[in-house]
């Protein structure tokens, strides 16, 4: 099949890049190798952020009518020290985020790029990309294991942390330890209701090297999900039982959940450039972070929008070489490295026990300094502001024991 554009991967950011670029007019080929709904695994909050993203694609009705719930606050317990963080109101955006299963959320997204005018193949798996100066040429498997080739003028690798694009074009760095993350949903009668967070929050329990994310979902259910190092994985021989241990201090003693435990590899890394000729890559495929401050559907759908704004351009003009593609990696510095370094910064303090209770004791102190920090890590507003001079300063002020405190 000769195309404009073949979009590898339909989750969030494949089916958003999709959505956009055949709304353009564009022809585009969305090609995964699951048949959605699938599941997929994912603690299933969205930062508020992505919801003027989901009004812009069109999506949002759909994601309220299948359940969508809104949370309105995180619950950060790091060792014994605990504080709420309040999404703000006055952004210029709701102050919550949807929490909804992946099952449910993107195939809402696969049916709205098939809506705008996608062909999607599902059941699809891509085997080889090669990208030349006269176009980029695909060859997958169907569900029936028949062949499927496309050439296309530009490729989009939206297949995620294994993206087969995102092989062809080159090398990753590892940007944390290596952890791994073991989740599964349970019956909100299953759920312990006394230990569970308080309605519309979702929580974080961070304990030694480890740490725990709750949220609720439509229909009932908790998605309760634990990240431990890979060694801790690595040894086990049971990666129910340790999931069953690791989660013990927010579910009920002696019940387990109601499905099978998945694990997958969460250790955070980028790849060196998310431009090639011909290719350009969306989502976890060129930035994967660890998933505790929720932001990885926002950066998917985020990534998406600047990649078919720089896509479309590229197409019109018939040149789809790096040089003309390397608009995208600079919208990608200027939105996404102060995020980086949020993330980064914050796994290193709440590992470290008694710098993660002076983080969440100063938070508790300081309202304006929470703040902007539920403002940062809900997408909200740039990253930037946690780098302030001025957040450091009420940080420290904050931090200090009482007695010798200043109010900055
Ligand atoms: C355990 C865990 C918890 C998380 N919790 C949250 C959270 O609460 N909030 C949040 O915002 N983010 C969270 N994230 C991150 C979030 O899941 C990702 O950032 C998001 O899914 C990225 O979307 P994507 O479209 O880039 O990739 P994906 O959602 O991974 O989609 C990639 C798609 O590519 C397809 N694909 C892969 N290889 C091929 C191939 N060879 N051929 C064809 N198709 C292919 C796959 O089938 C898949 O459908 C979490 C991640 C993990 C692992």
């Amino acid at each position: 099949m000769r195309t404009g554009v073949v979009v590898v991967g339909a989750g969030p950011a494949g089916a958003s890049a999709a959505i956009r670029l055949a709304r353009e007019g564009f022809e585009v080929a969305l090609v995964d190798r699951a048949r959605f709904p699938r599941a997929k695994p994912c603690g299933e909050f969205l930062s508020p952020g992505a919801t003027p993203i989901l009004e812009e694609l069109g999506v949002r009705d759909a994601v309220e009518s299948a359940g969508a719930l809104r949370l309105e606050r995180v619950r950060i317990d790091a060792h014994g020290a605990s504080v709420e963080l309040d999404f703000p109101d006055d952004l210029g955006a709701p102050a919550w985020g949807y929490s909804l299963s992946r099952f449910a959320l993107d195939a809402i997204l696969v049916d709205a790029a098939r809506g705008a005018g996608a062909r999607v193949f599902e059941g699809t798996r891509v085997e080889e990309v090669r990208l030349g100066p006269s176009g980029a040429a695909i060859r997958a498997r169907g569900p029936d294991g028949e062949p499927h080739s496309f050439e296309a003028a530009l490729v989009i690798g939206g297949g995620g942390r294994a993206c087969p694009v995102a092989r062809a074009i080159g090398t990753r760095r590892r940007l944390s330890r290596p952890r791994f993350d073991l989740l599964a949903h349970w019956s909100d009668e299953a759920a312990d209701r006394s230990r569970s967070p308080a309605e519309r929050t979702c929580a974080l329990v961070v304990r030694g090297d480890s740490y725990v994310a709750l949220a609720p979902v439509e229909g009932g259910r908790w998605n309760v999900n634990c990240v431990v190092p890979r060694a801790a994985f690595r040894a086990t021989r049971d990666p129910a039982e340790l999931y069953r241990r690791s989660v013990a201090a927010v579910t009920p003693p002696g019940t387990m959940p109601e499905e099978e435990v998945s694990a997958s590899d969460v250790t955070s890394f980028r790849t060196r450039s998310a431009t090639a000729d011909r290719a350009l890559l969306v989502g976890d495929a060129a930035l994967f972070l660890d998933p505790f401050t929720g932001q990885g559907i926002w950066l998917a759908l985020r990534s998406a929008a600047l990649a078919a704004d720089v896509a479309a351009r590229a197409l019109a003009s018939g040149r789809c070489d790096r040089a003309a593609l390397s608009g995208y990696d600079a919208a990608r510095r200027t939105e996404f490295a102060a995020r980086l370094r949020v993330s980064r910064a914050l796994q290193t303090i709440l590992y470290r026990p008694a710098a993660a209770r002076w983080l969440v004791r100063a938070l508790g102190r300081n309202r304006r300094l929470a703040r902007t920090l539920a403002a940062a890590t809900g997408d909200l507003s740039p990253s930037e502001s946690v780098w302030s001079t001025g957040f450091g300063a009420r940080l420290l002020a904050a931090g200090m024991p009482v007695g010798s405190r200043v109010t900055p």
